[in-house]
């Protein structure tokens, strides 16, 4: 069951992670998302404390697991469908405590429609053994963007900006406990910054209400090696966040 804001907020003063990182550039109050909501039946969306003034973020703010699915398959909404082979939605337990959120697919994501199955896929799943996780179980992986930008740059504003709504219903489906941004892309798509890794990580933030935190994209640490040391600490913090979230989810009132 997703916890209420004052309970969460309770067990985030015990973890001593309050207060949230919330960014300057945006409003408590647009930032402060509904409770998440773990059911998969396609429930309203929570609309009073979403900012649904776009007609197409709130459709697909209201969109249950298939519509939503199906949505992405067929989206249009930028340039990126036209060298696409497939959208990648994201795959893994739609229930999931854990959500891992990259940047966008690469060429075998775009061939094969899973995210990170090429090399950072592979060090993103010993990242995640690493702390006892395993792709599918108990764990969702998606992107900022569900198609593959040209030679895998980074994708655009205006296309990051069109493919929000759809990672922020997915969120809102799973209900995860813990968000791990991996990488500059995905945090300052999630937390509307651009401060660096450096500076956000090792510390709990907030998007929507759930706790997220930030570590380096698997791709940028196959080129960095020295990091991986950080990424270390980083995996260690999400863990240790992640039993004290649940023990304290579990302890009585
Ligand atoms: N990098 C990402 O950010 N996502 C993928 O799916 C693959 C590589």
């Amino acid at each position: 069951m997703p916890i209420d804001a004052t309970r969460r907020a309770l067990i985030l003063k015990e973890l001593g992670l309050l207060p949230l990182w919330v960014p300057r550039d945006r409003p408590r109050s647009a930032a402060r998302v509904a409770p998440a909501v773990r059911d998969a039946t396609p429930a309203p969306a929570p609309t009073a404390e979403l900012d649904l003034s776009d007609d197409r973020s709130s459709l697909i703010l209201r969109m249950d697991w298939s519509e939503l699915k199906q949505a992405v398959r067929g989206c249009t909404a930028c340039p990126l469908h036209t060298g696409r082979t497939q959208s990648v939605f994201g795959v893994g337990d739609e229930q999931a405590d854990w959500l891992f959120v990259g940047e966008g697919p690469g060429a075998e994501e775009d061939a094969r429609g899973e995210p990170f199955v090429g090399q950072a896929g592979r060090l993103l799943d010993n990242m995640l053994a690493a702390i006892g996780l395993k792709r599918g179980r108990d764990v969702y992986i998606a992107n900022v963007v569900k198609c593959r930008p040209p030679g895998n740059r980074v994708p655009e504003p205006r296309e990051a900006a069109q493919c929000e709504p759809f990672l922020l219903r997915q969120i809102q489906l799973i209900g995860p406990r813990l968000i791990v941004a991996l990488g500059k892309t995905a945090a300052s798509n999630l937390l509307h910054t651009d401060s660096s890794i450096g500076s956000l990580r090792g510390r709990l933030h907030a998007f929507h209400g759930s706790p997220l935190l930030v570590t380096y994209h698997p791709a940028y640490l196959l080129r960095n090696l020295p990091d991986k040391a950080k990424a270390w600490e980083d995996l260690c913090l999400a863990r240790d966040t992640m039993q004290r979230l649940k023990a304290g989810e579990r302890s009585p009132n």
